[in-house]
């Protein structure tokens, strides 16, 4: 797909106040600093589309991008843990879950997993949490370049592996790097591919 286009059109917390128009829309979603900004702007790319530090407060709420004028690409917040007393509390926040339940034209979501690490609690649970609300989504495991081919594909069947453990079948998945563009043409295809139909 070419980029021809990409333009923030708003932020927000509430659903209700999300774009009205019927276009189909892509949300991009995963712990904090898993690459999520780098991979939008990559994806679009943009220096600066997503920004993490430079639009202040904004990485918390819903951004709205309409990309080639008939999709919009959604940036929703990052989930982690909130230091809350001594124990870790999960978090994702109320309005996530919001958007996932009540957003008739959220098409398919792009669940970020950094491929360095071992599978986290918190991004199972996550799509967990996905596949019990029948919200469609696909992995993307980011930060290829970090790893030499063989370890990063020992990690992403170690992954699949483990979520065989609890899912019948494993979501598709992309592999993406911010630095190299590896998978942009492969997601951005696939976006297209679903658009078409
Ligand atoms: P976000 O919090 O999920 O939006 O994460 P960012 O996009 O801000 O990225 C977090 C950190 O990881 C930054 O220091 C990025 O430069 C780095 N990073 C993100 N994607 C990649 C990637 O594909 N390759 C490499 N080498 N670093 C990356």
């Amino acid at each position: 797909m070419l980029i021809k286009s990409a333009e923030f059109v708003m932020s927000n917390s509430d659903v209700a106040k999300c774009p009205k128009d019927r276009l189909p829309e892509y949300a991009f979603i995963g712990r904090s600093n898993v690459g999520k900004s780098s991979l939008i702007n990559m994806l679009m790319q943009r220096k600066s589309l997503a920004k993490t530090s430079g639009r202040p407060g904004k990485t918390q709420l819903i951004n709205h991008f309409l990309i080639n004028k008939n999709w919009y690409l959604v940036d929703l917040p990052g989930y982690g843990y909130a230091r809350v007393s001594k124990s870790a509390k999960k978090v994702f926040q109320k309005f996530i879950t919001k958007y996932f339940e009540k957003r008739e034209q959220m098409v398919l979501a792009f669940v970020l997993i950094d491929c360095r690490l071992e599978p986290q609690p918190i991004d199972l649970e996550f799509m967990e949490w996905m596949g019990e609300h029948e919200v469609p989504f696909c992995m993307v495991f980011t930060k290829a370049d970090k790893l030499k081919p063989n370890a990063l594909q020992k990690n992403v069947d170690a992954y699949l592996q483990k979520m065989l453990e609890t899912w019948v079948e494993t979501p598709q998945y992309f592999i993406t790097s911010s630095s190299s563009s590896v998978g942009r043409d492969e997601l951005l295809g696939y976006i297209g591919s679903i658009n078409e139909q």
